[in-house]
Formats: C-alpha cells, structure tokens, sequence
C-alpha cells in the first residue's frame, strides 16, 4: 500500500506585478492511500491547482512550510521528473503544448521512465497497450501521431491526459479539473477511463468546481478547499450538499469566517 501525506502546507507565489510574495496555502492537510479516490472541492482561485502543482514540483511554488510525504519519505527536495518517477502524475488544468514531440513517443518515453533500465517497454508491447486504451477511451490513433496538444481541442487535451493516465499507471494520480469543458459524452469517457484504473494499487485526488464529475466517479473522500485550507472532509454525501447548498451556504452553516473569492 502506498500513501500520500500533505502536513501543515504553507506555499507561496510571487506576485509578477509588485514583486511581493503572497500566501496562497495556509496550512493544508490530508493523508491518502493507493486504493482510494479523493476528491477536492473549492471555490475558483481557493488554490486548488496550487496544490495539485506543489504535490509535483512546479518551482513557482514555494513551500515555506510544512512537508509532502509519498510512503513516508519527503519529496520537496525532489524534481518533477523524480517525483513521476515515484509514482506521481498530474493531469493539469491547462496542459502544456509540446512541438517536435509526437503523443506517442512522450508516451513511451514516460513509461521508460517508470521502468529500470534493463526492462524497457517492447515497441510490440507498447503499440499492444496503445489499442487497447485508445480503444476505451473512443480515440483516434492519428491522436498519437500528432506534436503533444498542439492544437488539440479543450475536449481532445482531456481525453489525452487521461490515456497519460492509463499507459503510465500511476501510484497517485492528481486531476486538476479534468472535467472543464467538457460536454456530456467526452466526461464519460474521461470517467471510464479514470474508473477502469481503480484498483489496490491506485489512488487519485480529483481536483472540481462541480459535483457532476461525482456522479461518475464516486469519491470515497470529499475535501472541501476555502481560501487556502481544508474547512471541511466528509463522504461523497458531503459534494451533494455543497451542490445543494453552495459554497456560501456551506461556509455560512460552518461558521467560516473566509473569503469566497469566486462563488460560482
Ligand atoms: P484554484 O485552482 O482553486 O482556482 P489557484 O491555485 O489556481 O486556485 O490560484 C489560487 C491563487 O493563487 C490565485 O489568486 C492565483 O492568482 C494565484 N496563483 C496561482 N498560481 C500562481 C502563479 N504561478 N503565480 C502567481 N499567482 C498564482
Ligand atoms: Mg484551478
């Protein structure tokens, strides 16, 4: 069984405009293990995504204190691709184009990564493993032979994030809004693909705006983010009262005394 553990984080960003460095995490906890689906809900600019690029390594990010443990050992020292060599994937809000490298030698090249030296993936093996999840996730092969994301479509990009998903298999896999614009058909796809990883060996922290992603991939645990911190963990009942109630309303009914930036 592996285990993620976030303890006491505080990050900051350096704001561009005056040069000054602002708190955006404020002492965020939560311990995870293989086997599970997390999900993480929050009002837009709540610092979501800031958490999902700490857990990875982004450099923007500066932990100023606290710590991240995967199987119990730090990782804060550690760079992107060490972390994605442990185990740890991020499907990003807004991924990243990549020319001159084609989708399917990336993929490759980050399923060697996982994989020690003398146990590279077969090309056979490879193109066999390829089918098979292009197949599930209702996707064209000329998709892989085109320049990572470029000039993919919103939909195309998700969709491609989560066959990442399930050619690399992950330990822990952060998905930072994987569910933005998408129209009904596409998020069913990104959630079969998502749900055919379940399993022993595989846990997720599902980044939303909205409960409706939940309604396809069942969390076992909810986080609710405000301004910065966890204000609120509960069962997957807990995504229909906040659809129920909104954010507001649910601040208001814990008491909270935070800011909703954006409460939408
Ligand atoms: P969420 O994903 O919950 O909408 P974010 O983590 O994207 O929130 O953003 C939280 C706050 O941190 C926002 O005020 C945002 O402008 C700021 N922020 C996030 N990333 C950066 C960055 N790289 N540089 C400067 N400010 C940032
Ligand atoms: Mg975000």
């Amino acid at each position: 069984m592996a285990t993620l553990e976030i303890k006491d984080l505080h990050v900051e960003v350096i704001d561009e405009e005056n040069q000054t460095a602002k708190e955006i995490l404020k002492g965020v906890n939560l311990s995870m293990k293989s086997g599970e689906i997390h999900a993480i809900m929050g009002p837009n600019g709540t610092g979501k995504s800031t958490l999902s690029q700490t857990i990875m390594g982004q450099s923007a990010y500066h932990i100023t204190q606290g710590d991240i443990l995967l199987d119990g050992e730090s990782i804060i020292e550690l760079p992107v691709d060490e972390r994605a060599r442990r185990g740890l994937f991020l499907a990003m809000q807004y991924p990243a184009e990549i020319q001159g490298v084609t989708n399917a030698e990336f993929l490759r090249a980050a399923m060697n990564a996982r994989r020690t030296t003398d146990n590279q993936i077969s090309v056979m093996n490879f193109l066999k493993e390829l089918d098979k999840n292009l197949d599930l996730l209702d996707m064209s092969e000329a998709m892989t032979e085109r320049y990572l994301n470029e000039g993919f479509s919103g939909g195309e990009k998700k969709r491609n994030e989560i066959l990442q998903l399930l050619m690399i298999k992950p330990t822990f896999a952060l998905l930072d809004e994987i569910d933005s614009g998408l129209d009904i058909d596409a998020l069913k796809v990104v959630s079969k693909g998502v749900n055919a990883m379940r399993g022993a060996n595989f846990g997720s922290l599902i980044i939303t705006h909205y409960q409706r992603l939940l309604n396809y991939i069942v969390p076992d645990v909810v986080h609710i983010m405000m301004d910065g911190r966890i204000v609120k963990t509960g069962d997957a009942s807990l995504a229909l009262r906040l659809e129920k109630e909104g954010y507001a309303g649910l601040r208001d009914a814990l008491n909270l005394d935070v800011a909703l930036v954006d409460e939408n």
